[in-house]
């Protein structure tokens, strides 16, 4: 199998692994189910030195601020020495069908108007220069045909409400290195077609999921009064949503 690329280089190999992201051109050529759905959600990240941060009484572990259409995740790295700050809102210009001018920071600010002094304040560690739209994609089977597969976004590519987008990628990696290495000589058709199998529903709950986790987040109204009223009733051992998710790699 010979790959050629834009700039007239040539690979070649025994097989191909389109690991090019959520806007694959090796998805274009195995599925050709055209551009990953956008979300009509805009994130937008800060990483700023945790001496900076004011308010320091919450960060021994992950926080998550939500409230309608938005939600604001702040956690601390590299040993605690900076903290990392997204924040996410639900475009209303892009409900509109205003789809080519979504997102911008005028939105970020006005949904974030709505929130707490303190909220707003942790707001300002984020960047108003740069912003990601988020996108996904309607879980399909089919990313393997012959010796050709899919892995990480271009197969699966899913928002990040579960933080497992690239946790995936590496997941995929590992299942896929273990069918080639059991695969005999001439057998890679049949090891690609395993990983795909192994892999399949998973890389169907995890996206699925994502999208649910950003409708709790996100609610409003009745279902942001039931989605309280349950939370509150939780234990802070309780995990069994994701206990699935952690526990092993199958579905
Ligand atoms: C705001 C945001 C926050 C996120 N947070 C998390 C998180 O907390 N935890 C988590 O697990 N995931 C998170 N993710 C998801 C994660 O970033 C992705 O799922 C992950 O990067 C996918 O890895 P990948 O290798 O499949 O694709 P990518 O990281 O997109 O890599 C694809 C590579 O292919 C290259 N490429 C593309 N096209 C071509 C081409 N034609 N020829 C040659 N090279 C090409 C690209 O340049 C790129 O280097 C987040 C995503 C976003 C947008």
């Amino acid at each position: 199998m010979v790959a050629r690329c834009a700039d007239g280089s040539e690979y070649e190999g025994a097989a191909l692994i389109g690991a090019d992201g959520l806007r694959s051109r090796v998805r274009e050529l195995v599925i050709g189910d055209g551009p990953p759905r956008p979300a009509g959600h805009v994130t937008y990240r800060g990483v700023v030195p945790f001496d900076q941060v004011k308010d320091q009484s919450h960060f021994d572990d992950m926080v998550i601020w939500i409230g309608p259409n938005l939600h604001f995740v702040q956690y601390r790295l590299r040993g605690g020495t900076v903290m990392n700050n997204v924040a996410t809102v639900v475009s209303r210009k892009f409900a509109r069908g205003e789809r080519e001018s979504y997102g911008g920071p005028d939105e970020l600010m006005e949904a974030f108007s709505r929130t707490t002094p303190q909220v707003r304040e942790m707001l300002s560690y984020v960047g108003t220069d740069k912003n990601w739209a988020l996108h996904d994609r309607d879980p399909v089977p089919g990313w393997t045909r012959g010796k050709v597969t899919l892995l990480g976004d271009a197969a699966h590519p899913t928002l990040q409400y579960l933080a497992q987008g690239a946790c995936m990628a590496i997941e995929d990696a590992v299942v896929l290195s273990k069918t080639l290495a059991a695969a005999g000589n001439g057998e890679i058709n049949a090891a690609l077609t395993a990983y795909e199998k192994e892999r399949y529903l998973r890389a169907i709950r995890v996206p699925i999921t994502a999208r649910i986790f950003g409708e709790i987040l996100h609610c409003d109204g009745g279902a942001r009064d039931l989605r309280n009223h349950l939370l509150a009733q939780r234990t802070p051992e309780n995990f069994w949503e994701v206990d699935w998710l952690y526990r092993g790699i199958e579905a």
